[in-house]
């Protein structure tokens, strides 16, 4: 969602004849655009202003946008008193009054629920992958998020209004298409759900590839499911994170399902696309979390085999319940957890990797590589296949006969 909301606030700037520039020093406007997710994540903002107000030229305007923006409110401009404006994820299009006039402070952390999407220009698709927001905020009252607070309560876009972008990003360029919300298929606009816009997606000959993410267990409903069996662009890999393997955990997380209500649906998608890969995200050192916690969250990721899956240390955030909650575990513990948790996960991808070595199978170009040379392709499964092809010259779909893997990246060749 972020990295959307970062394009589309390059695509207003872009739209009023500004340039992007890599020179701090050249900058007329420099916006973080924040996550508050974890308390590193707030952290690494205050410091990164820290560098910047020192390295920008006197007259450029300097401000957050985001979640962070929204947790930290007015009190941004007293930490930081050269931020010119303050910008939550709702209102981040208030954004030209500050050019108009930059001698204000702007300060707007408003949930001002679809406002935005009405508000800004369309987006042109560029490169090959259309990120498409369909729901914003999220009703679910997980005890250690903070995404209630900063984006607030769940609200879908017209039915409509989503299908208008999906063929505007279709006719100019996009290949796949990613709806995102933090409660993705909590989509419920009229009768309309998730279902009917993968529906309305497929029927776009120009789109190739469909998916979407952030899903919540308990919202994987049947005629969901049912998409994986009957439409082939829906790609066959799902982020359906579990957390936390222990129901003791899950309890005192607000998560309402039984592991053996999340194994069911599991199941049932692997009925529906036998090939499907599920990734997860996992906290570990959740407030209360014994060893024996821990091994049952190392037992579920063993027993579901997760891919390209999310992990974290627990960190408190202010607005949750969880923050103030008792037996709160020592950092060393909990680094300790995540070692091993992703050592295992690490291993488990491995495996899947090198399971996928001479198969073909259909990718996407993401682009060119650090080294220039190769051409990174996207798998079905979301796994990085690197190429040995120009990237100038490679084609922005193509079948790729895998022939080596390791944790971290797939070789392959045309085939
Ligand atoms: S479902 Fe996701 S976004 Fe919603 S409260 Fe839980 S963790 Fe946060």
């Amino acid at each position: 969602m972020n990295v959307y909301d970062g394009m589309r606030i390059a695509a207003m700037l872009r739209a009023r004849g500004m340039t992007e520039t890599s020179e701090l020093s050249d900058a007329d406007i420099i916006i973080l655009n924040t996550c508050s997710v974890r308390e590193k994540a707030t952290d690494k903002v205050f410091s990164a202003l820290g560098r910047i107000r020192l390295a920008k030229k006197p007259s450029a305007l300097l401000g957050i946008v985001g979640c962070v923006a929204r947790e930290v409110g007015s009190g941004a401009f007293r930490r930081v008193p050269e931020l010119n404006f303050v910008l939550g994820p709702q209102s981040y299009h208030k954004l030209p009054q500050i050019l108009d006039n930059p001698d204000s402070p702007l300060l707007n952390i408003d949930l001002g629920g679809l406002e935005k999407f009405d508000e800004m220009p369309q987006m042109d698709s560029s490169p090959a992958v259309a990120y498409i927001p369909i729901q914003e905020g999220c009703n679910h009252v997980c005890t250690y998020c903070i995404v209630p607070f900063t984006r607030g309560r769940e609200i879908s876009r017209p039915y409509a209004d989503v299908v208008r972008d999906t063929k505007h990003a279709a006719q100019t360029g996009a290949i796949e298409i990613c709806f995102l919300g933090q409660n993705v298929n909590g989509y419920k606009y009229e009768n309309y759900r998730l279902s009917d816009l993968i529906r309305a997606a497929a029927t776009l000959p120009k789109i190739k590839r469909i998916r979407f993410t952030s899903s919540y267990p308990t919202e994987m409903t049947d005629d969901l499911i049912e998409m994986f069996a009957i439409e082939p662009k829906l790609l066959p890999f799902l982020n359906m994170p579990i957390q936390s393997g222990s129901p003791d955990v899950l309890k005192r997380m607000n998560r309402p399902y039984s592991l053996d209500s999340y194994i069911d649906i599991v199941n049932k998608l692997r009925v529906a696309r036998p090939d499907i890969q599920i990734s997860s995200d996992f906290i570990v050192g959740f407030p209360g979390e014994s060893d024996d916690d821990f091994q049952q969250t190392m037992d579920i990721a063993q027993r579901i085999k997760y891919i390209n899956s999310f992990t974290f240390k627990y960190s408190p955030r202010p607005h949750t319940a969880a923050a103030i909650m008792p037996d709160q575990v020592p950092e060393n513990i909990k680094k300790e957890r995540l070692y091993k948790l992703d050592a295992m996960l690490s291993e488990i991808q491995r495996e899947f990797n090198v399971s996928c070595v001479g198969k073909t199978l259909e990718c996407l170009c993401e682009g060119a590589d650090k080294t220039g040379k190769h051409t990174i392709y996207r798998t079905p499964y979301m796994q990085q296949c690197i190429v040995n092809i120009d990237p100038n010259t490679a084609p922005q779909m193509a079948k790729i006969k895998i022939t080596n893997a390791n944790k971290a990246s797939l070789r392959g060749e045309f085939a």
